[in-house]
């Protein structure tokens, strides 16, 4: 065992996922994709998945017990750390609402999802981002302030109506693994109204988005959480 990861000379990332499964499944072959083109055809991610039961969760989120949720995902991060994981990657954007419960949680590094967005786009020289993602991402601070603070990008979001919407798409469709052409149509609307006021980007701020939207669909370049995050999960595994 320790003969071959001293050879390997890779780390093993543990993963928070379930929330829902159908992105930490992009987030599995995300992974091992990015480690098969990096380091040989039959090479794959050294990983550990926690996956919870998200049902019980989104519910807690909109009854908003937030502490509750900081305890189960707390949890979860010991038992990757206990599990023989380098570090932590919380596979979702809205529960790094909690980011500072569950990185103290255990001694690893936490990988946050906000900063490999915000290092994208100031190599890519881009100044102000329209966000879409849930209500709870866009309208609350927690992940639009390390963008601002950190990064010194500017952050729109969608109107009201939109935001609704934009939201109820994700628990109600892409998180149960629908991807219906409607939603992508109001989806190209939402971008259309963030380049209108003058967004350079859009980031998929909700790491299902990207099943629903791809770059083709945009006028404007996407910054997609969740291939960011793995791909700086997988250059943490590798430095
Ligand atoms: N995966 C989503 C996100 O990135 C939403 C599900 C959740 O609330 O965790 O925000």
């Amino acid at each position: 065992m320790a003969a071959f990861n001293q050879e390997i000379h890779v780390k093993t990332i543990g993963l928070i996922g379930g929330m829902s499964w159908e992105s930490t499944a992009e987030y599995y072959r995300l992974m091992n994709q990015e480690v098969r083109k990096r380091l040989g055809p039959l090479r794959s991610a050294q990983l550990l998945i926690h996956s919870v039961d998200f049902g019980p969760i989104a519910q807690a989120q909109h009854e908003g017990r937030w502490d509750d949720v900081g305890a189960l995902l707390a949890d979860s991060a010991r038992r990757l750390h206990a599990a023989g994981a380098d570090a932590i990657v919380l596979c979702t954007n809205t529960m790094h609402k909690l980011a500072g419960t569950i990185a103290a949680a255990t001694p690893l590094p936490f990988l946050h999802i906000a900063a490999p967005v915000g290092e994208a786009a100031q190599s890519q020289g881009l100044r102000k981002l329209g966000l879409l993602a849930t209500a709870f991402t866009m309208e609350q601070a927690f992940l639009k302030d390390k963008l601002v603070q950190d990064y010194g990008l500017e952050i729109a979001t969608p109107d009201g109506p939109t935001r609704a919407e934009v939201h109820r798409v994700i628990y109600e469709e892409l998180c149960q693994g629908i991807v219906r052409d409607a939603s992508r149509l109001f989806y190209q609307q939402a971008i259309a109204q963030l380049q209108a006021q003058g967004c350079d980007a859009i980031v998929l701020g909700c790491t299902e988005i990207s099943l629903l939207v791809q770059q083709g669909h945009s006028p404007l370049p996407l910054l997609d959480t969740t291939a960011l995050h793995a791909q700086a999960a997988v250059d943490f595994a590798l430095q």
